[in-house]
């Protein structure tokens, strides 16, 4: 059989630990069989971000700008804990970070569902993609113990000097607390482009939910700007595909999003988003079943798994020498979901269905009963098999061959 050919490469960005191990795998026994596989390496592995003084993960970042299309295997954030394992340099900064600030982008999260693993909330048949915005609000927040009576004051100052705005916020008798929080409207501009088109590229509704009743200026701006963003840009191409921009305050989305049948996307402030993705990922069963794709306003990107490099099954790994029964289904995903989109950008039809065949092979191998630990702990139906990353990861090849 001929290899399927690649024109343009994927940005391969290689991680740490256990994912490390898996991503190897996937590589040698699922893809590289059957694709001429044209990738652009970096490897950011931490001893290699040490070394390189963490030039490689800005690297990868560019590359992505260039080529349009990355995955990224988990890797390690380094705490004290990690700067003293690795001997490293600097407690270098998380590498979704970097990237995310490069690429100015926003990250959607979505389950792979499979029917064995039944959601906790039982009407939900059709994923939940949470988007969640990744700047400012309480992430970027100034905030002030007050221990002693006093006046805490909203100000604003223009450059100019002028002073445009002052208000109390509270006269303080006794102890308490405050807090600033901002965002920009070209952040929150770019955020709903990218739900928007995102939600155009899966064929799903977008929702979006904020407190703007409560808050009539600051969450009032997040309405205001999404409603103009679909309006002017958006409202032709989603009647054309005959989809829908729905907004609603953040408590009714909550109560409808748990009486839903999902199969929508559902934009959220960053606060909501971090709060609802642990949620919504935790109620269809598994973190290893989570992907989670870095969407930039521009048209770039990077898939990877939601979850990290597994350092409890790679220090068991390591000592035992012996596999361990880490879900690899999220990895596979996150490289099905590069080379579908690779495959879209390049007009590649075969690439396409290349990435559907291996999410096809992976998902039936575990109707059929044969999966790793955690799924096997969660899974209904009878005939289960639990087993280890390579021989799932063989059983996936022989269903491809
Ligand atoms: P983690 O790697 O997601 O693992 C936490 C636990 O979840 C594991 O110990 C395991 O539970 C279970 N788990 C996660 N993925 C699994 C899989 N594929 N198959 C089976 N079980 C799975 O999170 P962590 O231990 O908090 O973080 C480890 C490292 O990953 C850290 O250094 C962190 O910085 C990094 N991290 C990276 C990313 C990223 O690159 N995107 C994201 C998060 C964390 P059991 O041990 O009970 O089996
Ligand atoms: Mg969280």
């Amino acid at each position: 059989m001929e290899k399927i050919k690649m024109t343009n490469p994927i940005v391969e960005m290689d991680g740490d630990e256990m994912t490390r191990v898996l991503w190897q795998m996937i590589k040698d026994e699922l893809i590289c069989p059957y694709v001429e596989l044209n990738t652009e390496y970096y490897d950011l592995g931490l001893q290699n971000r040490d070394a390189t003084g963490d030039r490689v993960t800005h690297e990868a970042g560019e590359a992505i700008k260039k080529w349009h299309v990355g995955v990224k295997c988990a890797t390690i954030t380094p705490n004290a804990q990690r700067v003293e394992e690795y001997g490293l340099h600097e407690m270098w900064k998380s590498p979704n970070g970097t990237i995310r600030s490069i690429l100015d982008g926003t990250v959607f999260r979505a389950p792979i569902m499979v029917s064995r693993i039944k959601p906790v909330v039982k009407t939900w048949k059709k994923p939940i993609t949470i988007a969640r915005h990744a700047y400012g609000d309480i992430y970027r927040n100034v905030e002030y113990r007050v221990e002693r009576p006093g006046k805490a004051e909203l100000v604003f100052t223009a450059d100019s000097g002028e002073e445009l705005f002052r208000e109390t916020v509270h006269d303080f008798a006794g102890p308490g607390v405050i807090q600033g929080v901002h965002n920009r409207d070209a952040s929150i501009v770019s955020f709903a482009r990218a739900c928007f088109e995102y939600a155009l590229s899966v064929g799903q509704d977008l929702w979006f939910s904020t407190k703007d009743t409560i808050s009539k200026q600051y969450d009032q701006t997040f309405k205001i700007l999404f409603q103009k963003v679909f309006d002017e840009e958006y409202a032709a191409r989603f009647e054309e595909a005959g989809l829908k921009y729905f907004y609603t305050l953040i408590d009714d989305a909550v109560a409808r999003v748990i009486r839903s049948e999902g199969g929508f996307v559902w934009a959220c402030k960053n606060y909501d988003g971090d709060v609802m993705s642990d949620m919504v990922s935790t109620a269809f069963g598994s973190l290893a079943m989570m992907t989670s794709v870095l969407v930039s306003p521009d048209g770039n990107f990077e898939y990877e798994a939601a979850h990290g490099t597994v350092t409890r099954h790679w220090y068991r790994y390591r000592e035992s020498g012996r596999m361990t029964s880490t879900n690899p289904v999220a990895t596979i995903f996150a490289w099905s979901g590069a080379l579908r989109k690779r495959g879209e950008l390049d007009g590649s039809g075969e690439l396409c269905a290349f990435a559907d065949r291996l999410e096809s092979a992976t998902l039936s191998a575990i109707e059929d009963g044969i999966m790793t630990g955690d799924l096997a702990a969660l899974a209904e139906g009878g005939g289960i098999r639990s087993v280890d990353s390579a021989e799932f990861i063989a059983e996936i090849a022989s269903r491809l061959g």
